[in-house]
């Protein structure tokens, strides 16, 4: 009865929980999984092409899409906003497709409450310290960028109990073993 129905599946929690490398390595795991391009204004980090993980869009762009409602949820992050395109997502979806989107929380809180039975995994790290290990080992951002991530990410635990499924990060493989089985589980309609 459900194989027709795309299904829509949101990856997320704190930033530095791994959420790209369980969203990477579930292409391994699962076939047909399409990943749902973001917009975001922040500005590309060395080596990354727009309209690859994301397209990199200025200010003005980025308010015409909310004004037109191109976007299914938005969310500013640490200075920068970031969104995801509803159409290519309505697109997949209407065709049977999964589509994966890998947001922060409060994007994550809107899909909830726009799109009910989407399903939504939240990624928790074993401990907080090994979340700023994380944010640290991948030396990315400066210190002040880091204090701002780390405080965004308290707040963030604090909204679990709105998803589906928990899981926790402390095995990349195991937890991205377990993120495909519970979308596995969903996709047959269990
Ligand atoms: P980064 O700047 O490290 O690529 O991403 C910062 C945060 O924004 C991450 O937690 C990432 O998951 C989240 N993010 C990426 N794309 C979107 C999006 O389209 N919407 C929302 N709400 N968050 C996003």
């Amino acid at each position: 009865m459900t194989e027709d129905r795309g299904l829509v599946v949101v990856i997320s929690g704190p930033s530095g929980v791994g959420k790209g490398s369980v969203h990477a390595g579930l292409h391994g795991l699962l076939e047909g999984l399409e990943t749902s391009v973001s917009v975001t204004t922040r500005e590309p980090r060395p080596g990354e092409r727009d309209g690859v993980a994301y397209q990199f869009i200025d200010d003005a762009t980025f308010d015409r899409m909310i004004a037109t409602d191109a976007l299914l949820e938005w969310a500013e992050y640490a200075g920068n906003r970031y969104g995801t395109p509803r159409a290519p997502l309505d697109a997949a979806v209407a065709s049977g497709r999964t589509v994966l989107l890998e947001i922060e929380v409060q994007g994550a809180l809107q899909v909830r409450a726009r799109l009910p039975e989407a399903l939504l995994i939240f990624l928790v790290p074993p401990a907080f310290e090994e979340l700023e290990r994380r944010l640290r080992d991948r030396g990315t951002e400066d210190e002040a960028k880091i204090q701002a991530r780390l405080e965004v990410a308290r707040g963030e635990m604090a909204a679990r109990d709105a998803f589906d499924h928990v899981v926790v990060n402390a095995d990349l493989d195991r937890c991205t073993a377990e993120v495909a089985e519970v979308i596995a589980r969903a996709r047959s309609g269990l």
